[in-house]
């Protein structure tokens, strides 16, 4: 595996796959890599003949408040997952490389930006849409593999891409847990021990809510009590607990008032101590 940190060194790790036409997936992650991380990375290798990952913990899409300065470095050992999963590149761009003296263009996604996490971290969207798009510039990937464990960052992508003509396919991946159901993060390893333990209430409160409207409750009585739920189990605040559409993420008309069902995705995020937690489930009504 080439590891490079610039964008010549970068060009000249590619032009042979470009010569000979070899497709090529790319991986956007932030690192300290987990193997919800790495099902990414398979399934872009079952689809291209090079796969590059990059590593890039994106200042732009942190807020001022937030964890930036905390947030997981462990590129070495990243790096040796990396190799032994058979990736032919990773990218790891400076932040000099990727915003130097004078950058001031702004991808904005304004709608399906809006609430849920673009409502409680103002700005984190633009950051994230401008970075993949520069990711996706800079490599030229035939498809990019992104996780539906942050579903609106997928759907801002996707809406990105489709509204710019990017040619990349976007390929999502559905999220992986850890025994106790318990979506896998990198922030997870802020968690105290005895917090996780209590996280996995989380991901089975949303079953629980998903199980009672799918069996025909009312959605917003289920949202009640999985708020209820968390709030007993010591989570808060928590930032949201939304049902919307699964495709464009508009907020679903109460159900029952014309009688018709939905394809929803229950979404929330919830803090537990100084730990904030994101999960989504869908949620089908017929
Ligand atoms: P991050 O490094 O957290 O920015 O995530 C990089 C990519 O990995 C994103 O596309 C995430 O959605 C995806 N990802 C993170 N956690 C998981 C998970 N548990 N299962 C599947 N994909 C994930």
């Amino acid at each position: 595996m080439q590891t490079v940190h610039s964008r010549s060194a970068l060009k000249k790790c590619m032009a042979p796959w470009r010569d000979r036409e070899e497709t090529l997936a790319l991986v956007p992650t932030m690192g300290a890599l987990h193997a919800g991380h790495m099902a990414l990375v398979q399934a872009a290798k079952q689809r291209a003949d090079r796969v590059a990952v990059s590593i890039f913990v994106n200042p732009t899409q942190f807020g001022p408040n937030e964890d930036l300065d905390a947030y997981p470095r462990q590129m070495a050992e990243d790096r040796a997952k990396l190799v032994a999963a058979g990736v032919d590149l990773l990218w790891a761009p400076t932040a000099q490389e990727m915003y130097p003296d004078g950058f001031e263009t702004v991808i904005r996604v304004p709608d399906i930006s809006q609430g849920l996490c673009g409502g409680t971290r103002p700005g984190h969207f633009d950051g994230v849409a401008t970075v993949v798009c520069k990711l996706l510039n800079q490599l030229a990937p035939d498809l990019a593999v992104f996780g539906e464990k942050d579903y609106q960052q997928l759907a801002v992508i996707r809406r990105m891409v489709r509204d710019l003509d990017m040619a990349p396919q976007i390929i999502a991946v559905p999220t992986i847990r850890d025994d106790d159901g318990l979506a896998l993060s990198s922030r997870n390893a802020y968690l105290h021990p005895e917090e996780r333990q209590r996280a996995s209430i989380l991901p089975n409160a949303m079953h629980a809510a998903i199980a009672a409207i799918e069996a025909g409750g009312d959605p917003a009585l289920a949202l009640e009590t999985l708020k209820a739920e968390l709030g007993g189990a010591g989570f808060g605040p928590i930032d949201y607990a939304e049902i919307r559409d699964a495709d464009t993420l508009a907020p679903l008309a109460e159900r029952g008032a014309d009688g018709t069902g939905f394809s929803g995705r229950l979404l929330v995020a919830a803090w537990l101590g100084k730990t904030r937690l994101i999960d989504n489930q869908p949620v089908n009504v017929p």
